[in-house]
């Protein structure tokens, strides 16, 4: 029996790192220039980043704070030895130049055990000053840059309001791999307007620009968002649980199998979330990606003609 039918971060992290990592989310209290007026107002209509605030997380505190904060929680429940960073609210590098590296150095610098950031961000927020100072950074930790890309069709990223288009999202990716720097790509399936075709058609493009890393979402709909308010002022169709774990199979079937998998499917408060409500925990809904992959008996990149990995 196949023990890994895709490239999971987990595994990749323990074959980097030589052991479990964990993840320490913080919130440096950046906005985003979609939000601010820098490059429009009103963000994404799916977004609402409050929703993705880890337990303890809290703009107002001091980032070692946060961070301290962060690893005595995790330490409660597991034994860590190692963590990474993850800044993950709003868009990590929306700021001056010296700001973002006194903060992100800070950032390596609480304990011992920070092997690495995660710096969520934007494509179109990456001058090349700033990436070239998070090189730097990257000769001594891991460093990797998550730009959300969403859709790759620029009907899409128009409607959701993205404020830069997919050739934008080219460029940063192109500038980030120039100086080594690996890039994890956000995207999201289910916009109504988009045919499972197109939606599948994001695996190719991924494979395409050589993306190191992926996190995939469906859609989910939350009340405070424009997305929400049109949903609630007329219903479109979300998918249920089984249709989801179809879809992200036929995805995984498309991925190159280079491209390590950090998410299979989005997450949002049930406190916020008007759709889809699948009811079961993330555990239940990975272990039916899983089986459904062995009922297929089928991998990451089967469609390309990958081979199948070893038991
Ligand atoms: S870029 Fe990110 S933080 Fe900014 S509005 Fe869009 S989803 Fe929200």
């Amino acid at each position: 029996m196949l023990r890994n039918r895709y490239s999971s971060y987990g595994e990749w992290l323990k074959r980097r790192f030589g052991g479990p990592v964990y993840k320490v989310s913080v919130d440096g209290g950046f906005t985003c220039p979609n939000r601010d007026g820098t490059v429009a107002r009103g963000g994404c209509t799916y977004c609402s980043n409050d929703s993705f605030r880890a337990l303890g997380v809290g703009a107002g505190k001091p980032v070692r704070q946060q961070i301290e904060e962060g690893i005595r929680f995790l330490s409660s429940r597991f034994d860590p030895r190692m963590f990474i960073v993850y800044w993950q609210h709003y868009t990590n590098t929306h700021g001056e130049l010296e700001t973002l590296r006194s903060r992100f150095e800070e950032s390596l610098g609480v304990d011992d055990r920070i092997v690495g950031i995660a710096i969520g961000t934007r494509a179109d927020c990456v001058e090349q000053p700033k990436l070239e100072m998070i090189r730097e950074l990257a000769r001594e930790k891991f460093v990797c840059l998550e730009y959300g890309l969403e859709s790759a069709r620029d009907e899409t990223l128009e409607r959701i309001n993205r404020g830069h288009d997919f050739a934008r999202y080219v460029e940063a990716v192109e500038r980030t791999h120039a100086l080594d720097l690996p890039v994890c790509a956000h995207v999201i399936l289910g916009f109504p307007w988009e045919s499972l075709s197109q939606m599948l058609e994001g695996a190719a493009t991924l494979n395409r620009l050589g993306i190191d890393f992926v996190k995939v979402h469906h859609l989910h709909v939350l009340g405070n968002t424009a997305l929400g308010q049109e949903y609630l002022r007329r219903p479109f169709k979300t998918f249920s649980l089984e249709e989801w774990v179809a879809l992200v199979c036929d995805f995984i079937e498309l991925l190159a199998p280079a491209i390590v998998i950090q998410r299979l499917f989005g997450w949002a408060p049930e406190h916020d979330l008007l759709a889809p409500r699948w009811g079961v925990h993330k555990s239940v809904v990975l272990q039916h990606i899983k089986n459904e992959l062995v009922r297929r008996d089928s991998w990451q990149g089967k469609e390309l003609g990958a081979a199948r990995p070893e038991e």
